[in-house]
């Protein structure tokens, strides 16, 4: 199996110490001196410059959070001139002012070296076609896998997001071998590939390399089956790169953490505690090479373990489980504690269901509700309404026995539910609170 860049990603764990200490080292110099956020911050913890020696005093330092990114919007944490910003990409929140990020340079080609690690990771090389069906634009998913893509020599197609039509038909006369895009989409495209009387055969695709939102393993064998891929999982979030913090190899257990230029923690999210190796939590970036906006200790909201232990392809960077979910994507129904896709998993699991769901959330006279929507399979042709109500029965009650949770299930007829082409919408939240 191929490894891109040897010396970093199969380096020996006292190695890896040894080159996060220094760059941590300069990572808080430059920081302290050119971002008064963090020069202020440092101060009113007492702490200075020298007062990190090692990768072991990072958990000294005050977190970061994306409302410390919105107070000091747009520019505000950037650490050097706007002369050295050479690129800025915008995230759109739920609410309010988008989160900016800016790259020199530097950080540029930091970007393309890890997305080269991502897609060799993936088992891409310079003799593939790579069909880039993520957002070009102000979003980090196009243009982060298109850098990584020439940089490996692969031939990019930079089709961007959306027109399924179009997709398909490159796909077929381009011979793409990569597809890159959201999980969701990946999963639309299958169908849609379907439809269009598209044998599988005349495709070349051989991988799919996909993130942007959390999907499970079932997702994963659902979208392995119908296209008959390898379906790679890369994570990545514009406050800290983009795509390219870390990606599956083709073992599939875990995605390698870039951490000669990531460094993560994982914490406790309520009393901010660094967790134990093998403990899950919330995860936590320190970027160690950024030079545009550096990011001390970022609180991603994602919940994931970290694994030590040396993986089968060679690589010695440390592995982080596929994220379970994102705590901000984490309903509370009734004081439970439910990510929709643990609803996703349960979905799978079934026979003669779609994967094509919507959870509805609703308070009636001070109580949570909670119904779900989903497709019926048109494979599934009961000979009677009864075997629709016996379908319907059975998931809720594995719903149940799996979430520990009632929830009200409706079957809805295929194609009932909207698809998207970029993130799935999964919940609307009708509660006010
Ligand atoms: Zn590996």
């Amino acid at each position: 199996m191929e490894v891109w860049n040897h010396q970093f990603e199969c380096m020996d764990r006292n190695g890896i110490k040894h080159v996060q200490s220094a760059r941590l080292m300069e990572t808080v110099e430059r920081v302290y001196f050119n971002v008064p956020y963090y020069r202020n911050r440092m101060q009113e913890a007492g702490l200075g410059p020298e007062s990190i020696r090692s990768i072991e005093d990072l958990s000294k330092l005050p977190f970061t959070t994306k409302q410390d990114l919105r107070e000091n919007y747009p520019f505000g944490l950037f650490a050097v001139p706007m002369s050295e910003i050479v690129r800025v990409h915008a995230s759109s929140g739920t609410t309010g002012k988008p989160t900016v990020v800016g790259y020199t340079r530097a950080d540029i080609a930091t970007w393309s070296e890890v997305m080269a690690r991502t897609l060799t990771c993936a088992g891409a090389d310079r003799n593939d076609f790579i069909q880039i069906a993520y957002g070009y634009g102000l979003f980090t998913g196009g243009l982060g896998l298109h850098y990584g893509g020439e940089k490996i020599g692969a031939s990019v197609i930079p089709i961007s997001g959306g027109n399924t039509t179009r997709q398909i038909q490159l796909m077929h006369d381009f011979g793409s071998t990569v597809l890159a895009c959201t999980p969701s989409y990946a999963l639309y495209l299958a169908e849609a590939i379907t439809e269009s009387g598209i044998n599988r055969d005349e495709l070349k695709l051989r991988i799919g390399v996909f993130g942007a939102e959390p999907w499970t393993e079932n997702m994963r064998r659902e979208i392995e089956d119908k296209l008959r891929i390898k379906a790679i999982d890369i994570y990545g979030l514009s406050e800290v790169i983009g795509p390219g913090v870390a990606s599956e190899c083709q073992e599939q257990e875990g995605l390698h953490v870039n951490e000669d230029h990531f460094y993560p923690e994982v914490i406790d999210p309520k009393t901010l505690e660094v967790l134990p190796p093998g403990s899950t939590g919330e995860l936590v970036f320190t970027t160690l090479t950024k030079e545009g906006l550096p990011m001390i200790r970022y609180r991603t909201r994602d919940l994931t373990r970290l694994n030590f232990e040396r993986c089968k392809c060679g690589r010695t960077m440390v592995r982080m489980d596929k994220c379970l979910g994102r705590s901000d994507d984490m309903l509370i129904i009734r004081g439970v504690n439910l990510f929709p896709s643990q609803v996703e998993s349960v979905l799978l699991e079934m026979g003669g269901i779609k994967p094509h769901y919507l959870l509805i959330v609703d308070r009636v006279n001070n109580l949570d509700t909670l119904e779900l929507k989903v497709e019926v399979d048109e494979v599934f042709f009961p000979d009677r309404i009864s075997q629709l109500e016996e379908l319907r029965q059975r998931l809720q009650v594995n719903l149940e026995n799996s979430l520990g949770l009632g929830i009200k299930v409706t079957l809805v007829e295929s194609k009932a539910i909207e698809r998207s082409e970029g993130k799935a919408k999964r919940v609307i939240d009708n509660r006010k609170f």
